[in-house]
């Protein structure tokens, strides 16, 4: 079970990939899996459409991670747009698999959603899920966090309320939204403690490689950016070789000193770029 993990080992270091859009894109992703088992995670999460209606390829992938590669698989679950039974069909899919490790979300509000399906949905929030998995299911269940607090929470002291309603339906551990500022985290940490959130906590790092990746991924997350990485796109930003490396270099930075901080966890977010994660691996370990 990855929660025994947590106090086996003195810190954890796993990945997150994302499934195949496309059938033919699945031999790739089986080479991304077969490199990055080969940095030895502690265990490879698996993201889900918010929709849910690509899980299939989630527990397929997860599947592999699990059976072949041995290595503990996490298979992302959001129920935005999930009723019971289709949550439950999920499950069974991932008991089949052996998969028994899930990170249960609420999921962002898909785009063909309505407000009176929004409104409707059957699970309200993350925590209902956990709920629901951990009184129906034998699965080991792990949840979301945010060390810049939530976009739709109106401050981090109800999103922190919330977070621990999620701990005590079940979570077993968190995993951050990414973060490039570590002193956030930090603090975010002592928050959560002070609200009696004692699980612990997997620090989620995105390498940046690119100008055009930051800007996504700044405005999916909503996370901030230093000073020091906009220097490195102001920079480096027009030149890829550079851009790259001084992007992988700033997530080493940031990786070495949340080890100097004891955290509980490092979670890569991959990209589905193995030589990306390789890199880090060989300097951080
Ligand atoms: P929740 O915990 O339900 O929180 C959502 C909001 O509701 C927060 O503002 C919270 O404060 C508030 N809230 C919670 N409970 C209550 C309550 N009882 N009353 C009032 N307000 C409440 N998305 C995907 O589609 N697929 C993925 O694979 C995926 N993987 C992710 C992995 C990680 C590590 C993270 C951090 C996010 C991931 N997401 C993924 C994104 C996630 O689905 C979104 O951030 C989503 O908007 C919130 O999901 P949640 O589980 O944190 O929701």
């Amino acid at each position: 079970m990855i929660k025994d993990l947590f106090s086996e080992k003195k810190q954890l270091l796993s990945f997150e990939v994302f499934p195949p859009k496309k059938e033919d894109e699945f031999a790739n992703a089986i080479s991304v899996l077969d490199s990055l088992a080969g940095l030895q995670p502690d265990f490879i999460s698996v993201t889900y459409g918010a929709g849910g209606s690509k899980s299939k390829k989630t527990v397929e992938i997860a599947s592999y991670i699990q059976n072949q590669l041995h290595i503990r698989a996490l298979a992302h679950m959001t129920c935005v747009g999930s009723r019971k039974e289709d949550i439950d069909a999920v499950t069974a899919q991932l008991r089949e698999a052996h998969v028994n490790h899930v990170l249960a979300l609420r999921g962002d509000r898909p785009s063909y959603m309505s407000d009176e399906q929004f409104e409707g949905r059957h699970f309200s929030h993350a925590s209902d899920l956990i709920h629901y998995l951990g009184t129906n299911t034998d699965l080991h269940i792990a949840g979301a966090c945010y060390p810049e607090k939530h976009y739709e929470a109106g401050d981090m002291e109800s999103d922190l309320i919330h977070l621990k309603e999620k701990c005590e339906a079940g979570a077993e551990f968190l995993i951050t939204q990414l973060f490039f500022d570590n002193d956030a985290f930090y603090r975010f940490l002592e928050k959560a403690g002070k609200s009696g959130i004692q699980i612990p906590v997997c620090a989620g790092i995105m390498p940046i490689t690119s100008a055009k990746q930051l800007g996504t991924t700044v405005s999916l997350s909503g996370s901030a950016v230093p000073k020091q990485l906009a220097d490195i796109i102001a920079t480096y930003g027009d030149d890829p070789a550079d851009m790259r490396k001084a992007g992988i270099d700033y997530a080493i930075k940031q990786i070495l000193d949340l080890k100097a901080h004891h955290a509980d966890g490092i979670h890569i977010y991959t990209m589905n770029k193995p030589k990306v994660a390789q890199e880090i691996a060989a300097a951080i370990r």
